[in-house]
């Protein structure tokens, strides 16, 4: 049994696992990294990455995430494809059932990250690559002289139209209401663009294009007089935040109420030996490099924890 008890477990592949994962190896813990339903995380869906230092032109985010990769194999990590079914963190050495397999761990690193949310229409989940999309960066160009909403009323959704308007005709912003999330700045910014119009007090009915799988417009309902119409759109883009990829914890570590995994002391869960970094315990900074940064954090308290407890 005690040779098939690891001594780490990192779950996720963006950049806080892959980090956490060159640490370990380095380490000698011989890390097994479980990739996860989006390997490479958020990283390997955006475009050019200009604000990772050490990289003066910058570096596109898939290319990054497989240096990481490199990085952390050359030192003797080793990945699984695959996404966590349960785990019992209820008695050591933990238990993790990843597809059909049963790995034991002393230790475990949590860095599953955040995924985008949608608003669930069906309509919305049928045309994913068809005018819908989560990623403006990913995406934008293709909507290059055409006309767009954005939904969403925080920095994300701001962030998103703006970026936007380099490609489409216009950008509607979509809002479910005339409070705004968004900080006052990009709110400003937004709102003086003269590309981006502002569609408030305004709930997303149906995406329209199922049949043509192609979206043509979007169907809203005004959320105060109730009132029904269409704004003929080419491209939606979801700007309502993320979802933390925590649920499958729910009862054994602590979240919070949007469901982040809650951390004292930068990376530590309430059960001893198990540790979370990147955005699945940070609802605030949401960077490569501050995810790159509590990865390397939880490697260095996993190798501190192994050693207090003598092995
Ligand atoms: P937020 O949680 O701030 O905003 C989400 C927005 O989406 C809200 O306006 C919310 O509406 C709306 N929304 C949520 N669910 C739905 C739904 N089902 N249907 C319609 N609308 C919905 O998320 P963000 O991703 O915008 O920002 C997260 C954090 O990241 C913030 O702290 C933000 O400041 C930061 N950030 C900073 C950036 C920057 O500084 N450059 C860029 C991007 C993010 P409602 O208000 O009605 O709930």
């Amino acid at each position: 049994m005690t040779d098939n008890i690891r001594d780490t477990v990192i779950l996720g592949s963006g950049c806080s696992g892959l980090t956490a994962a060159i640490y370990a190896a380095r380490a000698n813990l011989k890390p097994l990294v479980i990739e996860g339903h989006e390997p490479g995380g958020q990283l390997s869906i955006t475009t050019l990455v200009e604000n990772f230092p050490g990289w003066p032109e910058g570096i596109q985010g898939p290319q990054l995430i497989e240096n990481m990769k490199q990085q952390a194999a050359r030192f003797g990590a080793e990945f699984r494809m695959g996404h966590l079914v349960s785990a019992d963190l209820s008695k050591h050495p933990f238990t993790l059932r990843v597809g059909s397999d049963t790995i034991h761990t002393r230790t475990l690193i949590i860095a599953s990250g955040a995924s985008a949310r949608w608003l669930g229409l069906p309509s919305e989940q049928a045309l994913i690559g068809h005018g819908v999309s989560s990623c403006a960066t990913c995406d934008g160009f293709f909507f290059s002289g055409k006309e767009i909403a954005v939904v969403g009323g925080g920095d994300s959704a701001m962030e998103e139209a703006l970026f936007l308007t380099r490609f489409a005709t216009k950008v509607t912003l979509v809002h479910r209401s005339e409070q705004f999330r968004a900080s006052r700045i990009m709110l400003e910014r937004a709102i003086a663009h003269p590309k981006i119009e502002f569609l408030s007090n305004a709930r997303i009915e149906e995406v329209l294009g199922v049949e043509e799988k192609e979206v043509h417009g979007i169907r809203v309902r005004d959320t105060v007089t109730g009132t029904e119409s269409t704004l003929p759109i080419s491209g939606l883009f979801l700007g309502i935040g993320h979802e933390p990829n925590a649920k499958m914890f729910a009862g054994q570590i602590d979240l919070d109420e949007d469901g982040y995994v809650k951390t004292h002391d930068q990376v530590f869960t309430r059960v001893p030996g198990v540790f979370a970094c990147g955005d699945v315990q940070d609802r605030r900074y949401r960077q490569a490099i501050t995810a790159a940064g509590s990865g390397c954090m939880a490697a260095l308290e996993v190798e501190k924890y192994l050693e207090e407890h003598g092995h």
